[in-house]
């Protein structure tokens, strides 16, 4: 029977494929047009032959077991290394979201991979839960975020991927396996940060706690004075961060605690776009008077900003991020991120480097996942942004060798030129990771370019 374009467009929605062909005769039929796709901040892009959303596991099973190209996952596109594209199939779990199950004994929930974390706190909070840390935005989808290991703020609190305790993984035969402590206990060691080269995470559970409130406190000081301090103020405070202003002498400081206090009144909406424009301003202004900038720069500061909230915690941890850039962190060692952020600030005033958005300054707990960037010790997580529209190459090429100094470990959602040499002398337990990584896609079937220098296969 012959279908007219119309029949096959609407059999392959239901299939829940989207794109360019390949996979079968409906949906190389229903795909003549290419979909580029980018990240976030437009650094990364990539001509994928076939997008492809599946509706359920059995379908994405199928899409899987059925490609014989790289399939590389997405999730909201919000890492800024190269770790999504791909000239072969591009695989989104948007079509499965939500929350599956919420246990209020355990505290533990299940989630389908393709669920945004901004659409897991209110369906927690109904059940009485709640996420034990959150990252500083929320777009991203659980099984992006945890395949990075990302992460929020507060040395007693380990990053997403921590706080897994269990997932289903589609691998590269289109096999299904479920993994926690006690079933294939040596995959799911690995697979709480993968990077998506294990295969498609379709759901994740998670160790949360019960529901509470976080009162947030944000203020500007002195950037020395702050370092000083460091000790106290991470103690005292459950979440602790700061952010220093490039090119002036003052950071700010948020601290984020437990709070049984009443909600304040809801904050008016918006992100931080007038705060950069402001900054922006001000460089482009005074870039070449470097006193005057910084003059300017303290007393804008001071003014400017300063915030008391009390509300749920998933609205108090997420903030709107509507000034787009380009990123790179490391996490080193905590005991060295005083020195490391003084040898920044120092290195960004001498060479008169342009940016203007402020560092982000953050801690979080070591643990024991293999490819997780807080494997072994306990972290200071450091980044430097650049706005989108500027070139990030010789700012960022001045800062990380900065990084290197104090043993850093490149964020793997992050921007950073490491390869594999490198990694397997950062990572204790790389081979670990590289063995379950060949057992269980032996053609490299979840490999892209980035990721084949990363984990230094050839083949
Ligand atoms: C504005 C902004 C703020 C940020 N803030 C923070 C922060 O506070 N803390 C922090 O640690 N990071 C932060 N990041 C980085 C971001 O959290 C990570 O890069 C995260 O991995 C992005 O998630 P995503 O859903 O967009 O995944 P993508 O970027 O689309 O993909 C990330 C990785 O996950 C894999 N993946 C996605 N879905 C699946 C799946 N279903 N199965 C298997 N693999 C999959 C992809 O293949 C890829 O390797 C920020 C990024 C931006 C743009």
């Amino acid at each position: 029977m012959a279908l007219t374009r119309r029949e096959v467009m609407k059999q392959a929605g239901a299939l829940g494929l989207l794109g360019a062909g390949g996979l079968s005769g409906l949906a190389r039929a229903a795909s003549e047009r290419i979909i580029p796709w980018r990240n976030w901040s437009g650094g990364q892009a990539c001509i994928p032959a076939v997008r492809v959303a599946p509706a359920d596991e059995a379908a994405l099973a199928e899409v899987v077991r059925g490609t014989r190209d790289t399939i590389r996952a997405v999730g909201s596109g919000h890492s800024f290394s190269a770790l999504v594209p791909t000239d072969g199939t591009l695989l989104s779990l948007s079509n499965m979201s939500g929350m599956i199950s919420a246990d209020a004994q355990t505290l533990q929930s299940e989630f389908w991979g393709g669920t945004r974390v901004a659409d897991m706190g209110e369906p927690l909070l109904k059940a009485g839960l709640a996420m034990l840390n959150m990252a500083d935005i929320d777009y991203q989808t659980i099984a992006g975020a945890i395949s990075t290991s990302t992460h929020g703020t507060g040395p007693k609190f380990g990053s997403y991927s921590s706080t897994v305790v269990g997932l289903r993984l589609v691998t590269a035969t289109g096999d299904i396996i479920d993994c926690d402590a006690k079933n294939h206990p040596e995959i799911f060691n690995v697979a709480r940060t993968s990077l998506g080269a294990l295969g498609i995470i379709t759901r994740v559970r998670l160790q949360n706690r019960k529901a509470f409130r976080l009162h947030e406190k944000i203020w500007v000081q002195n950037t020395e004075e702050l370092l000083e301090d460091m000790p106290r103020l991470i103690k005292e405070n459950d979440h602790f961060e700061i952010n220093p202003i490039l090119h002036s002498d003052v950071a700010l400081a948020t601290a984020t605690n437990e709070t049984t206090d009443p909600h304040t009144k809801p904050q008016q909406g918006g992100g931080d776009g007038d705060g950069v424009s402001a900054l922006m301003a001000i460089n482009t202004y005074a870039r070449n008077h470097p006193q005057v900038q910084a003059a300017l720069l303290n007393t804008f500061v001071k003014r400017m900003i300063g915030s008391d909230v009390v509300d749920d915690s998933f609205r108090v941890f997420s903030h709107v991020r509507d000034q787009r850039f380009n990123e790179m962190e490391y996490e080193l060692p905590a005991e060295a991120g005083p020195a490391c952020v003084r040898e920044i600030l120092k290195t960004v005033r001498e060479q008169n480097l342009n940016s203007f958005f402020p560092l982000e300054y953050r801690y979080v707990k070591g643990d024991d996942i293999p490819l997780s960037m807080f494997n072994g010790r306990d972290t200071v997580a450091i980044s430097v942004h650049q706005d989108y529209r500027l070139d990030f190459h010789n700012f960022f090429a001045q800062i990380e060798p900065i990084f290197w100094k104090y043993e850093g470990r490149p964020h793997w959602g992050k921007l950073h030129t490491l390869n594999h040499n490198q990694f397997s002398k950062l990572y204790p337990h790389w081979k670990d990771f590289l063995d379950v990584r060949a057992a269980l896609d032996p053609t490299g079937k979840f490999l892209n370019g980035h990721l084949r220098s990363v984990f230094g296969v050839t083949c």
